[in-house]
């Protein structure tokens, strides 16, 4: 049968992008639907703008610490509308981008939502287009627990347009999101509570990390209340809102923001006209080569609910358009050793197995650590310290783990990503010479065991 396209893309997001964009390099013939913004995600609401708004929020302790280095300002203030009218300026470029490079790939653009027909057949703007191959990219979306009272919360998706900085913020979540935004809107003046459900944030990270990043917050004046959970929120007559906690606690906020993790999105796209299972968390089920249980339809990125990261699900696009366009190309996708960073202030940046991990998998393990003030700091009052840890096989003396809470850790750790992907060993990163004078070099130069 001759089809329309040999592959059709749905979402136009980082996975998305990527796949078609190697697929039609490859030679195929390739469209793409997206409903909302090119480039997804990480381009419009997620690591782009967020990463813009944490650069914004450092500037606080950059002109707070200028004073130690003989700089004197006036008065600093800051305007959050030229903030983010600046930030969406950027994000239009980006999107043009993201239309060019699609466009001089040869890749078709369909702009409108996307629904499955059956298992080779999808309507766009009431068009209907077959393809030999479908690729679901259709990514995430947050998700707000049903709480009374949930519609006076936003999430991240609102939290990038805001029409102005909030005096009083509660952030609920203790993943990603939430710690990044808290330093976000703390960082930028408002008065900021974290409130997490658990005895501590950042489950999943190393406890060090963890508690080293508590530390810091609660040095700068975040508000952090662990074992809080809200029951309700109420609207009050003069906008704010009343949060009610499940110990009968009451607070007081004007923006409530919800960060407490994100669904597969599906609305709407016909998948009741395929054979297109879920698993059990709803997220669509794929096999390692990401072909779902429907033989023409493949999906990758967020949908599939693995890693949601950004580089993860580029390099799933790029697996399945080496897979289903250039074969004596592919090679699956390493999910070992994935690198990864929380933009908190300060940044936590880290690879491979924590403590907890390696003891748990079995590891005999030695651990290294390093705390110290950075020296850019030693002019000033900030007694902000650094964390550095490795976490090492004792056995064969391989590197597992490598965790940083402190300026940059994003940046260091993608170097240490390399090397552990090479299989360093602790006598690899001894014998490799420091860059002085760096906070990186003390990752080679910790010498004395504190745990074994
Ligand atoms: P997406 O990028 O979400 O793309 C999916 C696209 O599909 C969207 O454009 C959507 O409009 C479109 N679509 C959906 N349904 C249809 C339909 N039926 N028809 C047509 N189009 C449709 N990751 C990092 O690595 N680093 C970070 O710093 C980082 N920061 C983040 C910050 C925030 C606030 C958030 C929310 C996420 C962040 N992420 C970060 C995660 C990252 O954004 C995602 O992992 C990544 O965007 C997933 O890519 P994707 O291609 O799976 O989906
Ligand atoms: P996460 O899954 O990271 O965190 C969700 C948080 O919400 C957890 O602390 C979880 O608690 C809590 N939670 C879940 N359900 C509830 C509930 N019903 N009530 C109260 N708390 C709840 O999700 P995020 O939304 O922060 O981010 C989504 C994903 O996006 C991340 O996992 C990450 O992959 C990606 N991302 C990456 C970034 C980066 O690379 N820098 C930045 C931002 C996002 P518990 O731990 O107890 O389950």
């Amino acid at each position: 049968m001759a089809y329309d396209f040999d592959l059709y893309v749905i979402g136009a997001g980082s996975g998305g992008v990527r796949c078609a964009r190697f697929a039609a390099g490859f030679g195929a013939k390739v469209a793409v639907a997206e409903s909302r913004y090119l480039g997804g995600t990480c381009v419009n609401v997620g690591c782009v703008p967020k990463k813009l708004l944490v650069y914004g929020a450092h500037f606080a302790e950059d002109f707070e610490q200028a004073s130690g280095f003989g700089w004197s300002l006036g008065e600093a203030n800051f305007d959050w509308a030229t903030l983010i009218g600046n930030k969406d300026r950027e994000i239009n470029r980006l999107n043009g981008i993201y239309r060019n490079l699609l466009v001089n790939s040869g890749v078709t653009l369909h702009e409108g939502h996307a629904r499955l027909i059956d298992p080779h057949q999808v309507e766009v703007n009431g068009q209907r287009y077959t393809a030999k191959h479908i690729l679901i990219a259709t990514g995430g979306w947050p998700q707000i627990p049903d709480i009374p009272g949930s519609e006076h919360a936003i999430s991240s998706n609102e939290a990038f347009f805001l029409k102005e900085l909030p005096g009083r913020v509660l952030v609920v979540g203790g993943g990603y999101i939430a710690v990044e935004f808290a330093g976000i809107f703390h960082g930028l003046g408002a008065k900021t509570q974290l409130l997490y459900r658990g005895d501590l944030f950042l489950r999943g990270f190393d406890s060090a990390v963890r508690k080293h990043l508590q530390e810091e917050l609660t040095k700068r004046g975040l508000g952090l209340q662990f074992n809080a959970d809200i029951e309700r929120i109420d609207k009050q007559a003069d906008g704010s809102l009343e949060v009610t906690l499940k110990d009968g606690r009451k607070l007081l906020a004007d923006c409530v923001f919800y960060a407490t993790g994100r669904r597969p999105m599906l609305d709407n796209l016909g998948l009741e006209n395929t054979g297109v299972k879920l698993d059990k968390r709803g997220f669509v089920e794929v096999d390692d080569q990401y072909q779902s249980s429907e033989p023409s339809i493949l999906a990758i990125g967020d949908v599939i609910g693995r890693v949601q990261l950004t580089p993860v699900a580029l390099a799933e696009g790029m697996a399945v358009a080496r897979r289903l366009f250039k074969p004596e190309q592919y090679r699956p996708v390493d999910y070992q050793m994935i690198p990864t960073a929380v933009f908190s202030l300060p940044n936590i940046g880290t690879v491979g197995l924590t403590e907890e991990q390696a003891r748990e998998a079995g590891h005999r393990v030695q651990i290294f650590e390093s705390r110290f003030r950075p020296m850019k700091l030693t002019l000033t009052d900030c007694q902000e310290r650094t964390l550095m840890k490795l976490v090492v096989d004792a056995d064969s003396d391989k590197v597992l783990g490598c965790h940083m809470v402190g300026p940059d850790a994003g940046e260091i750790v993608q170097g240490l990503a390399i090397a552990l992907k090479a299989g360093a060993t602790k006598r690899d990163f001894d014998e490799t010479i420091g860059v002085h004078p760096t906070a990186a070099e003390e990752f080679v130069t910790m010498r004395t065991p504190v745990a074994g």
